[in-house]
């Protein structure tokens, strides 16, 4: 590593340097941090002379009244969250790369990134991390579907220093993404706390008829930032979960059931109004389980299903990735259209084909 991480963060190089895991891009050699240590963001990067700090975290509020004039002093402004992966884009000795949340260089992510001006960008703002999520139907991490978007496509929510982690302004970061051509996420307006809370109801409302994820709420300086989501996610979720049962943790439904149940109190909800979130949410967690066991029933596999397009290299060397960390991959599909690979594959969710079989065939449970 030809950084002194003590310089940079408060912790002992060798400590700290001791959690890296030490990997290459194309021949570039990287380390990442794929856990939050020493107060140091999961996701740090080191790679030659930069250091890409990961993104940070993000609270949630249960209740907008008071969680909101609570959090916040002074004007907000209201950005839609949108449900794809994260991803932190910067210029390394020339070279434009794509991190994933854990810090590793995705090749696929990187050589999707080239379809946008960055290079034009990091001209001007070399030190920059451009933080964004990418979105649309066809990559290897996300299913969520978004009607505007035909490919993968990224939506820019934050521009920070590489180095400190520290946001551009809110208002002066999508001027920026406008002036550079880079698609920013949609934004809801800007209003003093107390009237956000009704503001936040409204796009709420609005993004859960539509089936969206819901808003972060950030302070005018990008510094305090707060999240709150819509009922569809939290069913979306739930159903996305529980159509593999045994590869999500328990913790994974106690959080949508406690976000269901304070946003139900929160607006007030009437009766029959309660029953039919309480209804919803019951389908959406056990009609994905119920089919579930029914296909493993019929020998059919399940898991998540994928479909990426890019130059054979990409792809070959996404692929390989997955394998290489484990990932069990159905090949569904894999042709070529226009010098493109596309492939078609489902990450097989083992664990609970595994599980499922077991107590299909009578297999005890200890509970
Ligand atoms: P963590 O709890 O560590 O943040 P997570 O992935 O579970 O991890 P999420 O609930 O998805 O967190 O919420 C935070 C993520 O939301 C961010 O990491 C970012 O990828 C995504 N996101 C989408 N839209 C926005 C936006 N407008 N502003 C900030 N983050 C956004
Ligand atoms: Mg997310």
């Amino acid at each position: 590593m030809d950084r002194d991480l003590s310089v940079v963060f408060d912790a002992d190089h060798d400590e700290l340097a001791e959690h890296f895991e030490r990997a290459t891009h194309r021949g570039r050699e990287y380390f990442y941090l794929p856990d939050e240590r020493h107060g140091v963001e999961r996701g740090t990067v080191v790679t030659g002379d930069a250091i890409v700090r990961g993104f940070p975290s993000i609270p949630r509020v249960l209740v907008l009244d008071p969680g909101i004039p609570d959090f916040f002093e002074g004007p907000v402004t209201i950005e839609e969250k949108l449900n794809g992966y994260n991803v932190r884009i910067a210029r390394v000795d020339g070279d434009v790369l794509a991190f994933t949340r854990s810090g590793y260089v995705c090749p696929f992510t990187t050589s999707l990134a080239a379809e946008y001006p960055l290079d034009v960008f990091f001209d001007d703002y070399p030190e920059t991390v451009v933080c964004g999520e990418l979105i649309g139907p066809e990559n290897p991490y996300t299913t969520h579907d978004y009607e505007e978007v035909e490919e993968a496509a990224l939506r820019v929510f934050d521009l920070r220093n590489r180095e400190t982690g520290d946001p551009v302004s809110v208002d002066r970061r999508r001027e920026r993404c406008d002036a550079y051509d880079l698609p920013a996420v949609p934004a809801f307006g800007t209003h003093e706390p107390d009237a956000a809370v009704d503001a936040i109801r409204d796009a709420i409302a609005d993004l859960d008829e539509r089936g969206r994820e819901g808003v972060v709420v950030k302070s005018a300086d990008g510094r305090r930032t707060v999240k709150y989501t819509t009922s569809a996610i939290h069913r979306a979720d739930l159903a996305h979960a529980f159509d593999k049962p045994f590869d999500y943790g328990r913790q994974f439904l106690f959080a949508r059931v406690i976000r269901e149940a304070f946003q139900s109190v929160e607006f007030g909800e009437d009766e029959d109004t309660a029953r039919q979130r309480a209804r919803d949410m019951g389908e959406a967690i056990l009609l994905p389980a119920i089919e579930s066991i029914r296909a493993v029933e019929q020998g059919e596999s399940i898991g998540d299903t994928h479909t990426v397009r890019g130059d054979p290299a990409t792809i070959e060397s996404l692929l390989n990735r997955f394998r290489a960390v484990g990932l069990h991959l159905d090949i569904e599909k894999d042709t070529y259209e226009d010098g493109d690979r596309v492939v078609r594959f489902t990450k097989v969710a083992d664990a609970s084909r595994d599980k499922i079989g077991h107590f299909l065939s009578g297999g005890t449970i200890d509970e």
